[in-house]
């Protein structure tokens, strides 16, 4: 097709693709209840959309204090304290180590046996400060405290980075109070490569003072001028394929019922799975708020034997993790595949081989 496979960067290279975004970024908006004027880049990975949500905080935090980033960099800047969850996912660390962050300057939340950030625990924060917080722990799937949390940040003048990158989804779904008072926030990172089932290279980076982003990742050249909204403007990438084009399918396809009915029925899953599992002698480990269970069995060498024997099973996959210092796994329910006939099954092959090592 001669209309397809243009450079998505801008209208004036691809006005269908320039259109659908725009949509989708309109319905992304939308369906997590995040302010409409939101500017939405459809960039790679959440990694990669965390970066340039950071790059944009830390811009208009700098501009704040009377700095000009573009013109004098880092060289001599006013120092940025930047504050985030003892169990931060590792690409935010990533972006921010990228970005110039040197890992021995962050200053860690302290969190509670649930994995979320204790308010009563929550470092000083002021006008020169980036607080990132997380919409579904990447073991518990449990949210940071929003409501209470970005008040006070935003009192004292910091900008608030949310990390959602499956979670933002519990905004579409039954349980979209996990995240009650998430849209106080400055920014957003989410993927649809998780949890909305895009193929890979699918997330976005969601701004609320959309001129922040655009001009954080400007690219306009001689040749190639184009408008703030222009994907080339909000994404790392100044030629780019049709990235968001498959969220605009996915949402249009799922419609705001449909998402929610998915989400809602990878966490009822999730519940069962986990229910299935301590009622057979497992250690559930967490309260299950979302699609992630976290288990271990009667001893680490069980917990991880059990786990590499299903790997080795070909019937079911997820991998290691650590929680509280000690091995577990981590089983994710998001392929809108998933029917409760293959949990069923999983739980019965996981209950089958914790059974026989433990004979
Ligand atoms: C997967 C994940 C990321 C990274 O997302 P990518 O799209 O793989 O870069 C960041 N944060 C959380 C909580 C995640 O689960």
């Amino acid at each position: 097709m001669l209309a397809w496979d243009q450079c998505a960067s801008s209208f004036n290279n691809s006005p269908v693709v320039d259109q659908l975004e725009r949509v989708a970024g309109r319905w992304v908006c939308q369906a997590l209840g995040l302010p409409a004027q939101s500017a939405v880049g459809f960039g790679t990975s959440a990694t990669a959309c965390t970066l340039t949500c950071i790059a944009a905080a830390r811009r208009k935090l700098l501009a704040e204090q009377g700095w000009d980033f573009d013109g004098d960099g880092l060289t001599g800047a006013p120092a940025l304290r930047v504050v985030l969850s003892e169990t931060a996912h590792v690409t935010v660390k990533k972006a921010l180590r990228v970005l110039g962050f040197g890992m021995n300057q962050l200053i860690y939340a302290p969190v509670d046996e649930r994995g979320r950030i204790d308010p009563a625990r929550l470092p000083p924060l002021d006008a020169r400060s980036l607080l990132i917080l997380q919409a579904g722990e990447v073991n518990s799937g449990e949210f940071d405290p929003f409501a209470e949390l970005i008040p006070r940040a935003r009192a004292a003048g910091a900008w608030v980075h949310v990390d959602g990158a499956f979670g933002l989804w519990a905004r579409a779904s039954s349980s979209a109070h996990l995240a009650a008072g998430i849209e106080q926030a400055d920014s957003w990172t989410c993927d649809g490569h998780k949890w909305l089932n895009t193929p890979y290279d699918s997330a976005m980076a969601i701004c609320r003072d959309a001129s922040a982003l655009a001009a954080a990742m400007n690219s306009d050249a001689a040749y190639a001028m184009a408008s703030a909204h222009a994907q080339t403007n909000l994404t790392l990438e100044f030629s780019r394929r049709a990235r968001g084009v498959a969220i605009w399918a996915a949402l249009a396809n799922l419609g705001r019922d449909g998402l929610r009915r998915m989400i809602d029925r990878h966490i009822r899953q999730a519940r069962l799975l986990a229910d299935a599992l301590s009622a057979g002698g497992y250690q559930v480990l967490n309260q299950v708020p979302l699609n992630q269970v976290l288990v271990r069995a009667d001893s680490d060498a069980q917990t991880d034997a059990i786990r590499e024997a299903v790997q080795g099973s070909g019937e079911a996959w997820f991998g290691p993790t650590r929680w509280q210092g000690r091995p577990a796994f981590r089983l994710s329910v998001s392929s809108w595949r998933t029917t409760d006939e293959d949990i069923q099954a999983l739980a019965e092959l996981l209950l089958r081989l914790k059974r026989q090592s433990g004979a």
